[in-house]
């Protein structure tokens, strides 16, 4: 088990090799790692789930608005059960609270008997078209002019971050080895030098051996691997380019969106989503599994990959979109602001493609439910792998992991007497909006996959995520993030 963050990369050859430790390639290197396999996990920055994995809306999803047949109906629908089950293994926090799609006018009114049917056929049977009188009474802050709404009782909210983190930290501590700061500039595949053993009675396996060998070439040398999955997320079009495929542009789709204080709260019960229309989900209310509230988010389609910041225009359509839902919401303080780029592309599906006789699959336009549906996704692709020739023997389920606790629904350390006693740094509080502790900072500081900056910590512990921003806690933050940076 290994986590390099600098240097030279290890000799030798992978058996299979990740591009990208987001929500999906995390999940995939997870997968693997149940096989005995030697896998590489290899990323382009510091951290894991540093991409659009850190920055959605956080719901998990049912899947009943997908569409029906498709390969991304399939996944979420089977991935929303999985990771479930998984959470509630790991200790990643998920609240079920249901969502209402909520019809504004009687045009939005007609259309709910309808995505009742299509969520009949993704297999949701339980969702329901309740009355406005009853939508009140159940969201009593809701604004004017409500006329009805559909139930869907199997939407949750879950922490993202914690996610993607238990999912590499699974895989690391089950033999894969992750790669941070390790961007893929170029790959080079093909024949490795001809074997003395291809006139063998093993001639047919040596010859296919012999074309299956990827050279990735990264801005921390070269990496060998007989097979390559490219989890790449907004750039696994640029990757899938390399390996000789074009089939396939990411557009990269923006949502912004406002996180309300935790005062907010007690003002939503249930997820509250729009009608969707042609340009998509459209703007939704969400209570977070860490006690706030979420307006958003945005659906702008841009060129520019790395255009993560929020304008005045979109926070702007954001809260005239939110009084209308919500005018409560719009008193409450702000308490962030933030934005993720989907991997869009002209498809309405994702792009999993499997490229046998090149040992390589593609894992592209995972763009608004890939949080969701990421087991199911590993599971589709290490099979496709498997197609590829990758050897599937030998499985074992890998040790659980049980991740610290974010939720603000479930026991922290501040308000645990036990934790308290046994070990006074979970009693010493750093971060007073978010009340975090000492003794959770440190541990997060000794994980197996410690934070390579201050942002990263935040994803670990909330540590300065609250109201302030870490205006009051920031120094002391970093006190402790940078007394243990010579060990990292
Ligand atoms: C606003 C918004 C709201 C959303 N809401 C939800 C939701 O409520 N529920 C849900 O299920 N999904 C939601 N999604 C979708 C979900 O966030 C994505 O589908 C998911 O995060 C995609 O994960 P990924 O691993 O494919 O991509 P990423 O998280 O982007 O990971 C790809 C990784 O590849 C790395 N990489 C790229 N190029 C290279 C290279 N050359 N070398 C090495 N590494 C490289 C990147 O650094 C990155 O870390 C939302 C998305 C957005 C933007």
């Amino acid at each position: 088990m290994s986590v390099t963050t600098r240097g030279p990369l290890p000799g030798g050859e992978y058996d299979v090799t990740v591009i990208g430790a987001g929500v999906v390639g995390s999940a995939i290197a997870r997968e693997l790692a149940r096989f005995p396999l030697r896998t590489a996990l290899v990323e382009a920055r510091d951290d894991v789930g540093d991409g659009t994995s850190k920055a959605n809306t956080a719901i998990l999803h049912t899947g009943f608005d997908a569409v029906p047949g498709s390969l991304e109906s399939r996944l979420v629908r089977e991935g929303s059960g999985l990771l479930a089950a998984y959470a509630a293994e790991s200790g990643i926090p998920v609240e079920p609270l249901g969502a209402l799609l909520v019809a504004w006018d009687e045009d939005q009114l007609g259309v709910l008997p309808g995505l009742a049917a299509k969520a009949r056929r993704n297999g949701r049977h339980d969702t329901r078209i309740i009355t406005a009188e009853e939508v009140r009474a159940r969201e009593p802050e809701l604004g004017p002019g409500v006329l009805g709404a559909l139930e869907v009782p199997g939407e949750s909210v879950i922490c993202p971050w914690t996610t993607t983190l238990a999912y590499a930290t699974q895989a690391v501590r089950s033999g894969v080895d992750l790669h941070l700061n390790c961007r893929v500039t170029s790959i080079t595949s093909g024949p490795r030098p001809a074997p003395d053993d291809v006139h063998t009675p093993h001639t047919r396996h040596a010859l296919h051996t012999r074309h299956a060998l990827h050279t990735l070439h990264t801005v921390r040398g070269p990496l060998r691997t007989r097979h390559l999955v490219n989890a790449a997320g907004l750039h696994a079009d640029r990757i899938d380019r390399l390996l000789g495929h074009a089939d396939f542009t990411v557009t990269p789709r923006r949502g912004q969106l406002i996180v309300f204080d935790e005062l907010a709260r007690g003002l939503v019960r249930h997820i509250l989503l729009p009608v969707p229309t042609a340009l998509g989900k459209g703007v939704l209310v969400t209570p977070t599994v860490h006690g706030k509230v979420m307006l958003g988010p945005t659906a702008e389609d841009l060129d520019d990959r790395t255009a993560t910041g929020s304008t005045a225009e979109g926070l702007a359509l954001l809260r005239e979109k939110g009084r209308r839902i919500l005018p409560a919401l719009l008193d409450e303080e702000v308490t962030a602001v933030y934005a993720g780029l989907r991997a869009a592309t002209a498809s309405e599906d994702y792009a999993i493609r499997a490229h046998p006789a090149q040992r390589y699959v593609t894992v592209g336009g995972i763009r608004s439910t890939g949080l969701t549906a990421s087991m199911a996704i590993a599971a589709h692709v290490v099979e496709l792998l498997a197609e590829g020739g990758l050897p599937l023997s030998g499985a074992r389920d890998p040790r659980p992991v049980r991740m610290p606790n974010l939720g603000e629904a479930f026991p922290r350390p501040y308000r645990d007497a036990g934790m308290i006693a046994a070990d006074p740094e979970y009693g010493r509080i750093v971060c007073h909006c978010e009340r975090v502790t000492r003794g959770e900072i440190r541990d997060a500081l000794a994980a197996t996959i410690p934070p390579g900056s201050l942002d990263g910590l935040r994803r670990r512990t909330r540590a300065r995520a609250g109201r302030c921003q870490g205006f009051h806690c920031g120094a002391a933050v970093r006190a402790l993030f940078e007394s243990e940076e010579p060990h990292r």
